[in-house]
């Protein structure tokens, strides 16, 4: 089911969550919001739910009004962070909770229900546990059961919430994998709300990235990371190099000096200029757009993490050289940024 939403803007009082939002899930794909806390992440997933309005705007699920219908009607799946499972009902139970209380006309013969749970235990890959209690499953698995629960409705979206948030490091990263499979054989539209970008790269079709209640960029992993649409999408996503320039005469001025950088379209004034760690090269002073000291060198395999403390803008930057030229501590060196963006400061 394709998801549209346009110009959504919520309120809280006084505090806009949301500011004019506007986003397109197409049907089958699974989305991840992904932003810092309080960017307004879960307020967006909650009014696709159906359970939150917007003060403004509009939500259609394949062409029609999604906002006259109750969470009910939208015909929803969810799973939370903190999925309270019934403690006094097995596996088994829980997953088939949503078809038994159907209303007695829509509701499959008791068969159907057993061997439709048995369906989903096979694609959660617990089928072992059905007759366990909440109580003595890990957390991972109970998310899975979470999951399963949430399908058993056939549900026209599955919405996320922070689904592994509550797991530890190892378990976290084996359930998304798992969840990355197991919805290319479900292809239900998703959206997955996270603020663990590792998370968002790895699972998501396409990543939304928000902030302070805007969409800052909406695009595949790919592009979110190697061509940010903003300063915030740059730092939010991977590491970044971050260097205050000035632009005037259409040169970048660096350290006081004009240097052979393109200031990419932005205006005089002060800016920034973004690079990630492996994309500056170490170079004789003489010829660099910068100078620095070398600070701290560490790390370990093919590369070496290098702290430098550069002149000018007393900015200490942490880039990646490879480990065949010596470095050593105290050591002026020169760098020079292969890749960059040039991002105008907000005026
Ligand atoms: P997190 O990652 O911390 O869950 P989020 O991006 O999901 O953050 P939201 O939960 O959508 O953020 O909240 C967005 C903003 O709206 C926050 O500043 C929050 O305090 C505020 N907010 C959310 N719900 C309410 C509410 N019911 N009343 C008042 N303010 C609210």
């Amino acid at each position: 089911m394709r998801i549209e939403i346009r110009d959504v803007t919520k309120r809280f009082g006084d505090f806009t969550a949301l500011d004019n939002v506007g986003l397109d899930v197409r049907s089958g794909e699974l989305v991840a919001l992904l932003g810092p806390s309080g960017s307004g992440k879960t307020t967006l997933l909650r009014i696709i739910a159906g359970l939150e309005w917007p003060d403004d705007g509009r939500v259609m699920f394949d062409g029609t009004d999604a906002l006259s219908r109750s969470v009910a009607e939208r015909h929803v799946g969810f799973v939370f962070q903190h999925y309270a499972l019934f403690r006094h009902m097995s596996v088994f139970e829980n997953i088939a909770f949503g078809l038994r209380v159907r209303p007695r006309a829509q509701r499959l013969p008791e068969e159907r229900i057993r061997e439709k749970v048995h369906e989903l235990l096979e694609l959660v890959q617990l089928k072992w546990l059905a007759e366990r209690y909440p109580s003595q499953l890990s957390g991972g698995q109970r998310q899975r059961i979470a999951l399963a629960r949430a399908l058993a409705i056939e549900p026209r979206v599955l919405l996320l919430d922070e689904p592994f948030g509550a797991l530890d490091a190892k378990v976290r990263k084996e359930l998304r994998r798992w969840l990355r499979t197991l919805h290319e054989d479900i292809h239900v539209t998703s959206v997955f709300v996270t603020h663990d970008q590792e998370e968002a790269l790895e699972v998501a079709d396409r990543i939304v990235v928000m902030d302070k209640g805007r969409i800052e960029q909406v695009g595949a992993p790919a592009e979110v990371h190697d061509a940010p649409a903003t300063a915030f999408v740059h730092e939010f996503i991977g590491e970044s190099v971050v260097v205050p320039v000035t632009v005037s005469d259409r040169k970048v001025h660096l350290q006081g000096r004009p240097t052979a950088i393109d200031p990419q379209g932005a205006g005089n004034g002060s800016a920034r200029l973004f690079v990630r760690p492996y994309e500056i090269e170490v170079v004789s002073p003489s010829s660099a757009a910068l100078t620095g000291v070398v600070k701290r060198v560490h790390g370990l395999g093919a590369a070496r993490r290098v702290e430098v403390l550069l002149s000018g803008p007393e900015t200490l930057v942490e880039i990646d050289t490879p480990r065949h030229r010596p470095l050593a501590v105290g050591e002026t060196i020169g760098l020079n940024p292969q890749r960059y963006r040039i991002f105008a400061d907000a005026r």
